[in-house]
């Protein structure tokens, strides 16, 4: 018999996805976390019933939380992921040769081992990079604490329930702010505002008065089911706005080469649709 994975985000509309067949299935400490195959998707890793990631559509997402901050930027050097357990994202982070130092914060110890174990092309031995030190703890906590601050900041959180939550209120951007270098740029996971445009709206107006340039920006990735997602941006120098033909050198200049990102990709993502553009307050 056929068996589905019915994700459990919204009351009221669904994705569905065949299980061909279950790799792993298990509780960690926080979550429960499910491994199977897909045909069109390859492996997909669900923590809670909620897809995080796919083998076949993870470069989307990954290479545009990275890029986008990193290439805009232009010289950052040191990095915190927050979150991130899968190896994704410190995997596109590590490709930019001018990143020394990366620190990835992920609360569940078992999220990174499972992933270097069964999904390893996620993380494409981003943890065997001496520049990334993991540290197991919850995100809220360690950027409430003092320490070190970061040139880019990229919250690669699950939805804001469960352990996520505490990811998107108003004391953990705050916190993020002290922990950035000046000129640094925060960027979070924002979900589909088509389906969870109250997130959205929330997230924005705890950036607007704490920073001078917020927004989002957006991309589409085929199992964040319900339009394109929104990823949020805060700053006090970063430029959204930097030059084509300066993305382009940088982009050369850092021997990138990626399945979603362009330069001109980087630029129009900055574009919202009327439905997104009033959520913002
Ligand atoms: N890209 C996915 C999405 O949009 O649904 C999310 C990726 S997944 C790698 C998110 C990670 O955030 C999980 O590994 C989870 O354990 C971690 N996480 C959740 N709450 C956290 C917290 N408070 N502190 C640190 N990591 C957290």
């Amino acid at each position: 018999m056929t068996e589905w994975m019915h994700e459990r985000l919204h009351d009221d509309y669904a994705q569905s996805l065949r299980v061909d067949r279950v790799l792993y299935d298990s509780a960690t400490d926080h979550q429960r976390l499910r491994l199977f195959e897909n045909a069109r998707f390859g492996r997909v890793l669900t923590l809670d019933d909620v897809v995080q990631t796919t083998e076949a559509d993870n470069f989307i997402y990954h290479e545009m939380m990275a890029h986008v901050p990193l290439l805009a930027h232009g010289a950052a050097r040191r990095v915190l992921i927050i979150g991130g357990g899968d190896g994704g994202l410190a995997r596109e982070v590590l490709r930019h040769p001018g990143v020394d130092h990366v620190v990835m914060v992920e609360i569940d110890a078992g999220v990174i081992e499972f992933s270097r174990q069964y999904l390893p092309s996620l993380s494409d031995g981003a943890f065997d990079d001496p520049r990334l030190e993991v540290v197991i703890d919850d995100g809220a906590a360690f950027m409430a604490r003092k320490g070190g601050t970061f040139d880019v900041i990229l919250v690669d959180s699950t939805d804001p329930t469960g352990p996520g939550e505490v990811l998107f209120t108003d004391s953990f951007y705050g916190h993020a702010r002290s922990r950035l270098t000046e000129g640094g740029v925060l960027v979070t996971q924002n979900g589909v505002p088509f389906l969870q445009g109250a997130e959205l709206a929330g997230t924005m107006r705890a950036f607007r008065a704490l920073f001078a340039d917020w927004g989002c920006y957006l991309c589409t990735i085929p199992t964040y089911a319900g339009g394109p997602m929104a990823l949020g941006w805060a700053t006090d120098g970063v430029a959204r706005d930097t030059p084509l033909n300066v993305l382009q050198a940088r982009y050369a200049e850092a021997g990138l080469e990626t399945d979603y990102y362009t330069p001109e990709v980087h630029l129009a993502a900055f574009a919202l649709p009327g439905y997104v553009r009033r959520l913002m307050p």
